[in-house]
């Protein structure tokens, strides 16, 4: 989630960098709803169980590709300190929900198990998990440095909380869901977002402050758990009411509903397949 620590990525970095100009602190001022947004993976506010809790999609145990299969996008994302290309191991994970598998490139010291991504990749909707092309994983202290980047998650040390994926691949639904369908790259860089931001007086979190675009991914967990644990209008949420709504409609009520499970719902797009050559 700190983006900023993902600083050996030049190419996020530069990207974010340009995102983050004058505007990177949304109303520092504004009360916060939640402590973290992780209050909301377990039981809370009078629910029985939390986002650690969705149904998940059932699948079949992780098929290991044969060394010299490392697909480009995790390729790129492998450096000499952190992992080499020789220690990212590659997955191919089928849910059943979709006929192609998700892919998992985990360095072989990273801190969050194979056992651990795939069980909290399979409570991502499939509609919003066929957005994501790979899976990353690395080591690192905590849970931290996490990064996403057209349409890459990048996990560092040990990420258990069901809200930190729903947190990363809210970004993703930023950018091919709710930014596809209103013309911008990502919704959150609209001045549509920024009004839903101004009209409100509270902001999830404290980490909502680090950007539109965090405020938006943060909303987005908070959609999460309205559309598949309880109202989240019955935990006050009314000092947000406009990016709230919005986000729901974004993600729950409309189109393809990418962040509610819906059981029979199946993927429609192909995954990637492209792989590198390790020389
Ligand atoms: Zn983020």
């Amino acid at each position: 989630m700190p983006i900023s620590k993902s600083s050996l990525f030049g190419l996020f970095v530069s990207a974010l960098a340009l995102r983050a100009k004058a505007d990177d602190v949304p109303y520092n001022n504004y009360p916060e709803k939640f402590t973290g947004l992780n209050v909301l993976d377990g039981p809370y506010g009078g629910a029985s169980f939390g986002l650690q809790d969705i149904p998940g999609a059932s699948y079949t145990a992780p098929t290991k590709r044969p060394l010299g299969t490392l697909p480009q996008k995790c390729y790129e994302r492998t450096g000499s300190d952190t992992c080499s290309p020789e220690n990212m191991e590659v997955y191919e994970v089928n849910y059943n929900d979709c006929n192609e598998p998700a892919i998992i490139c985990r360095c072989t010291n990273a801190g969050t198990s194979l056992t651990t991504l795939t069980e909290r990749i399979s409570r991502i909707p499939v509609k919003a998990r066929q957005l994501i092309s790979h899976w990353t994983a690395f080591p690192g202290d905590g849970c931290g440095g996490i990064y996403y980047a057209n349409g890459v998650v990048g996990l560092f040390g040990t990420c258990t909380a069901q809200s930190v994926y729903f947190h990363e691949v809210g970004h993703a639904m930023d950018q091919y869901v709710a930014g596809a369908n209103t013309g911008y790259f990502w919704y959150s860089d609209s001045p549509d977002w920024r009004n839903k931001i101004a009209s409100d007086s509270c902001v999830p979190d404290s980490y909502a402050k680090a950007g539109y675009i965090e405020a938006y991914a943060q909303s987005a967990v908070m959609s999460a758990y309205h559309a598949n644990v309880q109202n989240i209008w019955s935990l006050d949420v009314g000092c947000m009411a406009g990016q709230m709504a919005t986000v729901n409609e974004q993600l729950i009520d409309k189109g393809q509903q990418v962040f509610k499970y819906r059981a029979g719902a199946t993927c429609d797009l192909p995954s990637p397949s492209g792989y590198v050559v390790l020389h």
